[in-house]
């Protein structure tokens, strides 16, 4: 008899989107007429940029075109933009060769396609409130998952200690989410840490774009010794209004050897078993992105998002209210006022001022009491939204 992989049994049924979907529908059944205000979703508003679609089109014209056309696309992705990717590291001061760039459908399916790497007796840490897929992924495929607090005493930035113990270890900064952003000595202690005891950071960076301050690394390469414990995830997804049209990009340095094995090599002889390329039509998409012309563009979405993550924060500090994040990252990570826990300052947001965001507890327990505001919403709805949630709190309007 075929045995299906047992280890779905043992994954948590995540009621978060479906509950928060159920609750608004309720409400928009029993208030028809009443709009609400999205602040909870992690997916972005604004359009991909002009450069990129003018290179989509060129590149839907080639498809057309005999002398053109392209077929089949090198597994981990076309030169052109494995070069292009390189280039925006070198550009950053961070030396890669393009073969160490490996180009994905997404960062979602990298996260789990990677795992193929790891034998399932290795354990995975995350650092707890997380990214729901951290956990899943490694459950489904049967391996011990720690977990280590991320408290507000930390910052949500724990540290390694000697109690940590774990051989694949997930980090996410600027986080996801908690908007909390490593610094270069925190991150530098986990490289260190991970280079001591032989584990590998998984680093998943697709928020780097919204960092700004100087201080703050957007990639794990900018760090000594991150060339012999890390992988890098990227995204375009957040970056660059990808969520739609998908792609992403992972970095495997050269130097990353374990049991003698050299891990680079070993995912290209995955990629070249498990996938056939990325569209054509969409890696010359990505191109554009990293061209001067795309990068100045980007700047323009970023930048929206950023102010609207700048008035979410006006309302809260108006209010006094403990927030991480928002700078630096497109979420803000509040503790719910009056103790309320994460569901009933959910309800409340929703009932009074129908306004949606997302329950921190949805994100482990240890976001219990926590709430996640999105940047990523229209900006006349997040200035409402804002309004509302200080006129909720005190009584009276923001200015
Ligand atoms: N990693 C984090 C932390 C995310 O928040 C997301 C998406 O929200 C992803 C990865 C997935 O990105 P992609 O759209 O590239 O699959």
């Amino acid at each position: 008899m075929m045995i299906p992989n047992l280890h779905y049994k043992e994954l948590e049924t995540s009621y978060l989107f479906t509950r928060i979907a159920e609750k608004t529908a309720a409400y928009l059944a029993a208030h028809p007429g009443q709009r609400l205000l999205h602040l909870g979703i992690g997916d972005v508003s604004l359009p991909l940029c002009g450069a990129v679609i003018r290179a989509l089109h060129e590149a839907v014209d080639d498809q057309g075109n005999k002398d053109r056309f392209q077929g089949y696309q090198p597994e981990c992705g076309a030169p052109f933009l494995r070069e292009a990717i390189a280039a925006h590291y070198r550009d950053r001061g961070i030396v890669l060769s393009p073969e160490e760039v490996f180009v994905s459908s997404g960062a979602s399916d990298e996260l789990g396609d990677l795992l193929d790497l790891f034998d399932r007796s290795n354990t995975a840490l995350v650092l707890e409130p997380a990214y729901p897929a951290y956990v899943d992924a490694n459950v489904m495929s049967g391996r011990t998952l720690r977990r280590l607090s991320a408290g507000r005493e930390s910052g949500f930035l724990p540290m390694p200690d000697k109690g940590v113990c774990a051989d694949l270890i997930y980090l996410c900064s600027p986080n996801n989410p908690t908007g909390a952003v490593f610094d270069r000595p925190g991150l530098q202690r986990w490289v260190d840490f991970a280079n001591e005891n032989g584990s590998i950071l998984l680093f998943d960076a697709a928020y780097e774009a919204f960092v700004q301050a100087p201080g703050i690394p957007r990639s794990i390469f900018e760090l000594e010794g991150a060339r012999t414990c890390a992988i890098e995830i990227c995204s375009l997804s957040k970056t660059a209004g990808f969520t739609g049209t998908r792609l992403g990009y992972t970095v495997i340095p050269g130097e990353l050897n374990r049991c003698g094995m050299n891990l680079r090599e070993m995912w290209v002889r995955n990629r070249t078993t498990k996938t056939n390329g990325v569209s054509y039509i969409l890696q010359r998409g990505a191109a554009a992105v990293f061209t001067p012309e795309g990068q100045e563009q980007i700047q323009e979405s970023l930048s929206v998002y950023r102010k609207n993550a700048r008035v979410l924060m006006g309302a809260l500090d108006s209010l006094g209210i403990w927030y991480c994040g928002g700078r630096n990252a497109p979420y803000l990570w509040l503790a719910c006022p009056d103790g309320m826990d994460s569901w009933t300052f959910f309800d409340r947001l929703l009932t009074e001022i129908q306004v949606v965001g997302t329950p921190g507890v949805g994100f482990g327990a240890e976001g219990e009491g926590y709430f996640r505001l999105s940047s990523f919403g229209d900006p006349a709805d997040t200035e409402e939204a804002a309004r509302r949630l200080v006129t909720l709190f005190t009584g009276r309007s923001a200015t």
